[in-house]
């Protein structure tokens, strides 16, 4: 299957935590810093190094390329571990009895583990037609807390993982920045000053587009 866009799998977990944040980062390349973006870059780093080692009996592929042609996906898992249970290195068909673990690492704690398992079902929807393997098994894995929480991959999360790649895409062709959600998550989200959420809120209660040509409007 063709698709007009493409879908990063980074975006599918901006989106989960605030479609507005999505749409500033992939739709208006915007990015900024604060602490909680540090300490993320800072827990990525070994994994965004490509590496393949074997560690006790487990093939570690980091930061491995990942994508799918029928979701019109692309990304990278930071961790994917592949076992391969029989005697024989290769199996006699592709990934056949293949067991494949992505594990995608977090620098906060569990708090925002919903966000992060709609990325890592994506990366197991990728890995699956990669590979023509069941991925029924996915990690997080926090830094902060060093706590490596197993996530299942199963019908509820891929149905909410494949209703997010479908937003987004419409996001993205649309090329329509979604409203600003002003509220709890935006003292802590470092695109604050970009968004102004509490100001695009304001100027939204007078008029339902701010933005929209002043005689498209209808003013007070
Ligand atoms: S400041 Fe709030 S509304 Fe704006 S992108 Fe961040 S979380 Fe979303």
């Amino acid at each position: 299957m063709t698709h007009d866009v493409l879908v990063p799998i980074s975006a599918l977990e901006h989106w989960s935590y605030c479609p507005r944040q999505c749409g500033l980062i992939h739709l208006e390349s915007v990015w900024d810093e604060n602490v909680f973006t540090v300490r993320g870059s800072q827990a990525h780093e070994r994994a965004d190094q490509p590496m393949t080692r074997t560690e006790r009996g487990v093939r570690v592929e980091r930061a491995l390329p990942v994508w799918s042609e029928e979701l019109g996906l692309v990304g990278k898992c930071d961790v994917v571990e592949v076992t391969n249970p029989t005697p024989n290195p290769l199996p006699p068909e592709r990934g056949r009895g293949l067991r494949i673990v992505p594990v995608e690492y977090k620098s906060g704690g569990p708090a925002h583990a919903r966000h992060a398992a709609v990325q890592l079902c994506a990366q197991a929807l990728c890995l699956e037609e990669m590979f023509g393997v069941p991925v029924p098994e996915g990690s997080l894995f926090f830094a902060k807390t060093k706590e490596r929480v197993p996530v299942e991959i199963n019908a509820a999360l891929r149905e909410l993982t494949l209703r997010a790649v479908q937003d987004v895409r419409a996001m993205l062709l649309a090329t329509a920045l979604p409203p600003p959600a002003n509220d709890k998550r935006c003292p802590r989200c470092s695109l604050i000053d970009a968004c102004m959420p509490g100001c695009v809120a304001r100027a939204a209660a007078f008029t339902p587009d701010p933005f929209a040509p002043r005689a498209e409007r209808e003013l007070p």
